[in-house]
């Protein structure tokens, strides 16, 4: 009794379990309330995909589980603001029950980790680990009908050594609150007694390693921080202050057009913030940084007080793991198809940025679109039909149109450009060959939340109507292309992408080719992201923090 109450306890009296064992060895927990007549659903991950799904989920016709060692949804966008004060890391999460809690008893939530997916029995092994809790771990398994994995990314040091001892990342709140601490105490240590100048310059040097959006934003952030606060709280340091941004390529921000590029590394070097681009950090220790310029093969070491590294997202040992159990050890993210199921296995499901859609069949797509386009088979198109193709690849492979916008763009131009009449050739097989080429930087969609959460609202919408379709298979929701298929498959829209740049101007990439810069877009930034909260306690607890901002300045205390 005593064991049950417990229980009921620790999971809110959402969940009750027939049995449980505390320790390392998995077991089966059964859920007493279940209605045999639902299929299991698992979801694992209360992230961007994972909160998006099921949201939306109609769970009348499941039983649905969410896993995830996260009991909140955290606004990501919204990190780099937290490292500095200038909104509170409580004003950015809501608890996953609140999102759920009209339907408390339907949905059932478990903070656990999933450590293995285990396809062949139709079965997830769980660990529950509560920090600062004298309770043991505890292991347990879940079974499914249905599995949905979205358990998102983790950050990735390309093995340089030292980087997972002395660098900051930026991926939970936890990573942001740490930094907002480490922040100021660089200024405490700078403002001791008895410190040298270089000492002084050491402590107040930030360095950024990444030029992408996040590097960017907290550079920027860091800037104002400073400028705006803390060098009034700490007279006589600002002129040892430096913060750098270290690029591998020959620009920062080079995902987004090449005007915000220019626009964001104008006002970096207007503001004083380093960017050393074309250079590869080789090792971190911790005082410095080594690295290596790209043009010239010279090493060189840069003393710093705190760093952030921000190069990209690797893959989560539990998803690494399935992976290799299905024959795609090879692969960065899952390889789905374009109606989200797992290559290879069916009812397994992945969204947001642990998955990605297998780049060879839009490759092959692409060419087989070409192949039809050229109806006579003489490898030559009018320009019109050359046209048609481009647009109808634009539609059906959003990501291939922003790779095209990035890298392709003038080339097609100029190859429009140069065909003579109406006539040109399309080498249909050079241009297979050229996007085998590019296979590694057309990485199918962006790992951005925009993806996620449209992927997880596309996936509940095929699940809520599945039972419908099932009992009309001739309904209208029917896939008419396929007929192997009952949905449409998964469109991605791009609605435009935002780089805050710092001093209340920000960069923005608007569909239709549109990029707006300066302080409208940055009000079009509060705007977008105060609309885009997921309650209305986490929107009004923002567009507090920011007019506090406005009023008192960011907190210095670092706590
Ligand atoms: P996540 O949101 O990372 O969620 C993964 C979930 O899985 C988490 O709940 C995690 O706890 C859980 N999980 C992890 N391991 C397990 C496990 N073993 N078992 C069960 N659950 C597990 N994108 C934009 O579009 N615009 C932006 O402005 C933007 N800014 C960003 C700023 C920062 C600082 C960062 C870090 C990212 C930003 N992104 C932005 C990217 C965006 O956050 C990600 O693309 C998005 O979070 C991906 O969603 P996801 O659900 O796949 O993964």
């Amino acid at each position: 009794k005593a064991r049950k109450k417990q229980e009921e306890k620790s999971t809110g009296g959402m969940v009750a379990y027939s049995e449980y064992k505390t320790g390392n060895s998995p077991l089966s927990i059964e859920n007493k309330h279940m209605d045999p007549k639902k299929k299991k659903m698992v979801v694992l991950g209360t992230g961007w995909a994972g909160i998006s799904f099921v949201k939306d989920l109609d769970p009348s016709t499941y039983d649905v589980k969410v896993v995830s060692p996260r009991n909140y949804f955290a606004f990501t966008p919204l990190l780099p603001s937290v490292t500095c004060g200038t909104v509170e890391a409580r004003s950015i999460v809501e608890p996953i029950r609140s999102i759920v809690k009209k339907r408390i008893g339907e949905i059932k939530f478990c903070e656990a980790e999933c450590t293995k997916i285990d396809a062949a029995n139709k079965k997830i092994h769980c660990r529950s680990t509560f920090e600062n809790s004298p309770v043991p771990s505890r292991d347990f398994s879940l079974e499914y009908d249905y599995l949905v994995i979205a358990v998102g990314a983790q950050v990735n040091t390309f093995n340089t050594p030292g980087v997972m001892e002395h660098c900051h990342f930026l991926k939970e709140v936890e990573d942001a609150q740490r930094i907002r601490k480490s922040v100021i105490d660089c200024f405490e240590q700078a403002v001791l007694p008895d410190l040298s100048e270089e000492e002084k310059r050491k402590n107040l040097h930030f360095v950024i390693v990444g030029g992408g959006p996040t590097g960017v934003e907290f550079a920027a952030e860091l800037h104002d921080y400073i400028h705006e606060d803390l060098v009034k709280l700490y007279p006589g340091v600002q002129k040892f202050v430096k913060i750098s941004v270290i690029q591998s390529g020959d620009h920062i921000l080079n995902t987004f057009d090449e005007r915000i590029s220019a626009f964001a590394e104008t006002k970096f070097s207007r503001d004083g913030i380093e960017v050393l681009t074309g250079c590869r950090v080789v090792s971190v220790s911790c005082d410095s940084i080594t690295m290596k310029i790209k043009a010239s093969g010279e090493v060189c070491a840069l003393p710093y007080g705190m760093v952030l590294w921000s190069t990209g997202v690797g893959t989560r040992p539990v998803v690494k793991d399935f992976m290799e159990q299905i024959g795609q050890g090879h692969r960065r993210v899952l390889a789905i198809d374009e109606w989200l199921q797992v290559k290879g296995c069916k009812d397994v499901f992945a969204i947001g940025d642990c998955a990605s859609v297998d780049q060879r069949k839009i490759i092959d797509d692409i060419t087989s679109i070409f192949s039809v386009a050229d109806k006579d088979n003489s490898g030559t198109l009018t320009i019109q039909e050359f046209q048609d193709v481009i647009d109808d690849i634009r539609v059906r492979y959003p990501q291939v149109d922003l790779y095209m916008k990035t890298n392709h763009m003038q080339s097609l131009r100029d190859l429009l450009r140069d065909a003579e009449g109406n006539e040109m050739e399309v080498d249909i097989e050079g241009f297979r060959s050229a996007l085998l080429h590019v296979d590694s930087q057309l990485k199918s969609l962006p790992a951005t939340a925009q993806v996620a959460a449209q992927q997880g609202e596309y996936l509940s919408r095929c699940f809520n109507c599945l039972e419908e379709c099932k009992a009309n298979p001739e309904g209208p929701r029917r896939f008419r292309g396929s007929g192997d298929h009952m949905f449409l498959p998964f469109r991605y829209k791009h609605l435009g992408q935002f780089a805050p740049l710092g001093g209340e101007q920000a960069a923005a990439e608007l569909p239709g080719d549109w990029v707006s810069m300066g302080h409208s877009t940055q009000w079009l930034w509060y705007s977008v992201y105060a609309s885009k909260q997921v309650s209305w306690r986490t929107r009004t607890l923002v567009v507090s923090d920011w007019t506090r901002r406005f009023i008192f300045g960011r907190d210095s205390s670092g706590i």
